[in-house]
């Protein structure tokens, strides 16, 4: 079994908009953006990650903004809803505060016992945030968004899926252990994880296959201290007969992917070296960052890209 995951990296989704998507994460959120940089195997798009002040494993959101893209459909084979942690008590701040900003799908539900609000990312991606007591992760704050009421980071993802057999016995493997079942939905949890911790597996066997598209989640990451620990997980998950990527380096982690039963697309990455890593913490994201391979673009990418 696999002991170096510490539970989610990031979730990297894809967007039509890049000004909607960084007015919604950064002002309506309240998180951070810690990078503002380009997909570097497309540069002419943006990568953009929000998180914590240091964008710290289990609190990055990222999105590749590809102008005029359609809405994705959704269903089954994908993340269905990206789950943020936010304190007790602050659900009916949250509740006015998305409604102010018009924000759609706005419903309260209690699942496993801790009361949620659910919402639509500005192209319609599925979110919500849950209330927990115990999560001590320092939040990001902003002039409007106090610690009383900050995003802490991720609680979980839920995927959803046809059958959750081959995935339960892969987030075994990965070192979850299932704690709860209600409704359909499958938890798994991540023990002295990085508060991060929570994985729902929702079984909807009638359901279409999802449609990629802006609004879908590309990938969900999984966090692991180092290269040394992603090595081993790749060498498990190799062992186990899946096929896994080289290692890749992201400038900011390094990456190894694989696809995983029902579909979804699984990353590990490295918490080393970090978005500071060619950026003081005091200024991420404020300026494009450009990988060496694409940095004689940049004049062009500037004048191109819509600014933020
Ligand atoms: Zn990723």
């Amino acid at each position: 079994m696999i002991r170096e995951i510490t539970g989610l990296h990031h979730v990297t989704s894809m967007a039509d908009d890049a000004q909607r998507n960084n007015a919604f994460f950064t002002k309506v959120l309240g998180l951070r953006r810690v990078k503002k940089t380009v997909n570097f195997d497309r540069p002419q798009v943006y990568h953009l990650y929000y998180g914590d002040e240091y964008g710290s494993a289990g609190t990055v959101m990222t999105y590749f903004p590809f102008p005029g893209m359609p809405r994705g459909r959704r269903g089954r084979g994908e993340v269905a809803t990206t789950v943020f942690s936010v304190p007790r008590g602050s659900l009916g701040f949250w509740e006015k505060r998305l409604d102010a900003a018009r924000v759609s799908g706005l419903s309260r539900i209690e699942s496993f016992g801790d009361k949620r609000l659910l919402f639509d990312g500005p192209d319609g991606d599925g979110f919500a945030l849950v209330e927990s007591n115990d999560d001590n992760r320092a939040p990001w704050i902003t002039d409007d968004i106090d610690s009383d009421t900050a995003v802490r980071g991720f609680h979980s993802a839920s995927l959803r899926l046809s059958d959750n057999g081959a995935m339960s016995e892969l987030l075994g493997f990965m070192g979850y252990e299932k704690v709860d079942s209600a409704q359909g939905v499958t938890r798994f949890g991540m023990q002295s994880g990085n508060g991060a911790d929570f994985i729902d597996v929702e079984t909807v066997p009638g359901a279409e296959d999802a449609h990629q598209g802006a609004g879908s989640v590309h990938h969900i990451a999984f966090a692991v201290p180092d290269r040394a620990a992603q090595l081993a997980v790749r060498s498990a998950l190799m062992d186990t007969g899946y096929q896994v990527t080289p290692v890749i380096d992201r400038d900011y982690f390094w990456a190894i992917y694989f696809r995983t039963p029902g579909g979804v697309l699984f990353e590990v990455a490295t918490d080393e070296p970090g978005f500071d890593r060619d950026e003081d913490v005091a200024s991420l994201g404020e300026e494009l960052r450009l990988p060496s391979q694409h940095e004689h673009l940049r004049a062009d990418l500037e004048a191109s890209l819509a600014p933020l």
